[in-house]
């Protein structure tokens, strides 16, 4: 990994972790999901844009049948009693019944995953569970089942391996912080 500040849009960024830490941690989780849905052919369910780049790497290292489809995540305000709708753009499959799995980016607040939760469960999944590359656990506001974390981190704003600082580096293979 670059040992050297990088800077994004008027941001300055250092190393964090390597491409190979994160390897390494995506082993783990995956032999996890390869023992545990052995014989289920899961839905993996991807939450795009930052999404993106752990599911590629997840998704190589999952060794039985499955399938996987990509979602976008529109949030607006609703009603005070509903509070935040969450829309789901992109999920034509029939996901009653099935064995999904979201793959996520990072769970911060849990926010995201919280309203997004019960929007899926309406369709009447066999089980739902979520694998995110990054987790931190300060931060979480919700009471959220996390049983496929890559890697815990603190409470810092993270760059790289999907994840962006208004639009910019999400190519990064290695992840950075704010300098
Ligand atoms: P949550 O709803 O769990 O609070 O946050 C989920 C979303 O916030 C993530 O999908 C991501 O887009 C963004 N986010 C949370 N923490 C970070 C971070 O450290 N870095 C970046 N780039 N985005 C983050
Ligand atoms: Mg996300
Ligand atoms: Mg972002």
């Amino acid at each position: 990994m670059g040992q050297s500040l990088i800077t994004l849009h008027d941001k300055a960024f250092r190393p964090y972790l390597s491409a190979a830490k994160i390897g390494v941690a995506i082993d783990q989780v995956a032999a996890r999901l390869n023992a545990d849905y052995a014989g289920r052919r899961p839905l993996f369910v991807v939450v795009l844009t930052g999404g993106f780049m752990f599911a590629t790497d997840l998704l190589k290292r999952f060794t039985g049948e499955c399938e996987i489809v990509f979602i976008r995540v529109a949030s607006y305000e609703g009603t005070e009693s509903t509070g935040k709708i969450q829309e789901i753009l992109g999920l034509r499959e029939d996901v009653q019944g099935r064995d999904i799995i979201l793959v996520e980016d990072i769970v911060d607040t849990g926010t995201t995953l919280h309203h997004l939760l019960p929007t899926l469960q309406a369709n009447k999944p066999a089980s739902i569970e979520i694998a995110a590359m990054f987790y931190k656990p300060a931060s979480l506001r919700y009471p959220l089942a996390l049983n496929y974390m890559a890697m815990e981190i603190p409470n810092d704003f993270v760059v790289g391996y999907g994840l962006d600082y208004d639009g910019l580096g999400r190519n990064l293979p290695d992840v950075y912080v704010a300098a």
